[in-house]
């Protein structure tokens, strides 16, 4: 009877592992079929600028509209896409839709800039040069708006090859971020060697506030001598806000102003924000 229930569990956990795997096949098929018939939207998150209590910018964050499970977040097909090389094709669409983006609102006097993120994949790949280059060119490209976000793990490697990469996008006018700075296990010493504008503290510094003061410190104090902004992802409360105003943060980004919200929503929300979004002295949060 033992032997036979062994035998049974095994079966039910290779069939576990099938149906986990054929689902990710199946989702393979639905992300190609999904690029040709444009399914995927962006989203867009407020980044708001503790100085100058405004928006200065937003975070293009991608998500799929699909027919039949609803709104799909990154974090279900990105991993899926990395693996599988679709992202280069997912990734080019979010640049392209973000570069108009950031042209359109910059048409319209909005002065307002865009980070897009850039996958490891897509950062190591021809294409990406080649359209921002192209981007760069046209004559209402508004040079120094658009950031591209990339992570740690994208600048493994040939650190000179990288470096030369890195030069020639911020010489196109891109701007340059590194994402969930202080979660990668990189050497530090890119921090100098690269042309970045832009460290993002990742949002478990955020989360396990008061105790990170330390580590958010030494993250500022680096940033101020290399001359970067700063910006705190995943600000969900006004005391996590004050402690890193006070430290010196810049900039800051989170569902304490909103959630990333669709392109017809961006707007409303942005002046809702300039009006109500923080300030040291008033403190307190604006309507949900
Ligand atoms: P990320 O670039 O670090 O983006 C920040 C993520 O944190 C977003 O999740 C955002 O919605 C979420 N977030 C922001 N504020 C808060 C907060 O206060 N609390 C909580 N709990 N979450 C917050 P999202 O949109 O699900 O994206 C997850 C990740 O997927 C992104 O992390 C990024 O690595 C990747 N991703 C999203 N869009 C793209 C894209 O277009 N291209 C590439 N390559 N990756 C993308
Ligand atoms: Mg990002
Ligand atoms: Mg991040
Ligand atoms: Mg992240």
């Amino acid at each position: 009877a033992s032997k036979q229930r062994g035998r049974n569990r095994f079966l039910f956990f290779d069939s576990e592992m099938g149906a986990e795997a054929s689902e990710r096949n199946q989702l393979e098929v639905e992300l190609m079929r999904a690029l040709e018939k444009r399914e995927f939207v962006l989203y867009f998150q407020p980044r708001y600028d503790l100085r100058s209590n405004q928006v200065v910018s937003a975070e293009a964050l991608v998500r799929w509209r699909h027919p039949v499970r609803g709104l799909v977040m990154p974090g279900k097909f990105i991993p899926i896409c990395e693996e599988t090389g679709i992202i280069e094709e997912l990734g080019q669409f979010v640049l392209e839709e973000g570069c108009n983006q950031a042209i359109e609102w910059h048409r319209r006097g909005l002065d307002i800039g865009l980070s897009i993120n850039v996958s490891p994949r897509q950062f190591s790949g021809d294409k990406l040069m080649e359209t921002l280059r192209a981007f760069s060119q046209r004559p209402d490209f508004p040079n120094g708006y658009v950031e591209l976000e990339i992570t740690e793990t994208a600048l493994i490697g040939d650190l000179e090859m990288i470096a030369q990469k890195l030069r020639a996008i911020t010489d196109l006018g891109f701007r340059i971020a590194i994402d969930d700075f202080g979660t990668g296990y990189s050497n530090l010493s890119y921090i100098t060697r690269f042309p970045l504008n832009c460290l993002k503290i990742d949002k478990s510094f955020v989360d396990q506030l008061p105790d990170t003061i330390p580590i958010i410190q030494l993250i500022l104090t680096m940033a101020a001598q290399i001359g970067v902004t700063t910006v705190a992802e995943g600000v969900e409360t006004a005391e996590q806000i004050e402690q890193l105003a006070v430290s010196g943060c810049e900039q800051v980004q989170g569902y304490y102003f909103t959630k990333p919200v669709p392109l017809e929503a961006f707007e409303e929300t942005t002046r809702r924000l300039n009006e109500n979004g923080f300030s040291i002295d008033a403190g307190d949060a604006p309507e949900a």
